[in-house]
């Protein structure tokens, strides 16, 4: 597919952020975003890479009265040879063509979106940050911009994709989350939307969220819809639970967000020859594995932090603590294993990592 390539003015674009230890998440973006419309009497168009921008959609926009988005995330890096990583960039752009045919927008070619990525992140290249756990973030997202008040599928849809340096998730060093498990509200029901990566998921997570951080955790624990007795996911983020001899992971079974961290994370510990079980787990299995320190560690995964350990487990008003409290000798070195091979500082054995 022909792209086409049009520059920022230079007196249009932003300064870079000077202090790499100080990027944060989600605070910048660059000067210039890839988008390409699509018709259903035409299909896509070419791509275009525009200078970072707002879109100009009509107020009467699908996608901002019934929610027709998707979208995704991964991250690209400096690696050590001085090429620019992608990791696992089709298994993102796969997983968007899944989560688009269930809001009935249109599947995108992955080789042509590739493509167009692969020229936007060359243009930004500057914009990569270089310190060990920063990385240029990506934001592919999909919605529906025909202008039509009934509720209808769009025929007219828009893909863009933003990129913005982020800082390492954990600037002041690797420490436990406390976590809170949410027995008023549910993420996602089987046969809903909490498989694919749309905003709705989002939206009805916020208030949930909102309430823990008032109570002092930063993450809320999500059970299942019907007798809230399984877990699902944490946040914005899948699950994982060490027992002694145990690595342990909820199934995919239809609320629950098919992270790729999860399936890289599943990969190596299968590597590394532990037990790995993606099996449904309960809350009292894991408040009992607290109790009896047959649970030595607990950790969320997902793009934007990697692997994010649980410390502290609020359910029904107890606390509970998992391990020692502090960060266990698994979540550690799975992190480091993963942005290792991120990084290229350590074999690839999966070919994951795609190089621009
Ligand atoms: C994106 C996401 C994840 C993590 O997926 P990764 O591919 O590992 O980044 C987990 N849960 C939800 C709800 C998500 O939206």
């Amino acid at each position: 597919m022909a792209l086409r390539i049009e520059k920022a003015a230079a007196d249009k674009r932003k300064a870079k952020p000077a202090d790499q230890s100080r990027l944060g998440f989600g605070r910048f973006v660059t000067d210039h975003m890839l988008r390409c419309d699509w018709t259903r009497d035409q299909g896509w168009h070419e791509h275009r890479i525009v200078p970072y921008g707002p879109l100009n959609l009509d107020p009467a926009a699908l996608v901002l009265h019934y929610g027709q988005q998707v979208f995704e995330g991964l991250k690209a890096y400096y690696g050590r040879d001085g090429a620019i990583h992608l990791f696992r960039p089709r298994d993102n752009l796969a997983r968007l063509n899944r989560s688009a045919r269930r809001l009935c927008l249109p599947e995108v070619d992955v080789e042509d979106v590739m493509a167009g990525l692969r020229e936007l992140i060359l243009l930004e290249k500057d914009w990569i940050p270089t310190a060990n756990g920063a990385s240029l973030y990506i934001r592919p997202t999909l919605i529906a911009s025909e202008a039509v008040l009934g509720v209808q599928v769009a025929a007219e849809c828009l893909l863009y994709i933003i990129v913005g340096p982020v800082g390492a998730y954990y600037a002041e060093g690797f420490a436990p989350t406390k976590i809170f498990v949410t027995e008023r509200y549910v993420r996602a029901v089987i046969g809903g939307v909490g498989e694919a990566k749309t905003s709705a998921n989002y939206a009805a997570s916020l208030l949930a969220a909102e309430e823990a951080y008032a109570k002092g955790y930063t993450q809320v624990l999500w059970l299942d819809a019907c007798d809230k007795k399984s877990i699902e996911e944490v946040g914005t983020s899948n699950i994982f639970f060490k027992f002694e001899d145990e690595l342990v992971t909820p199934p995919l079974t239809g609320s629950i967000l098919p992270g790729i961290t999860r399936d890289t994370v599943l990969t190596l510990a299968r590597d590394r020859g532990l037990t790995v079980n993606e099996r449904r787990i309960t809350i009292d299995e894991v408040i009992a594995g607290c109790g009896d320190g047959s649970l030595q560690e607990a950790f969320a995964t997902g793009t934007a932090a990697v692997i994010s350990p649980v410390g502290e487990i609020n359910h029904q008003g107890q606390t509970s603590v998992v391990g020692d409290g502090r960060v266990g000798e698994l979540s550690r070195s799975l992190y480091d294993e993963i942005l290792d091979i991120q990084y290229g500082r350590r074999p690839d054995p999966h070919n994951w990592v795609v190089k621009l």
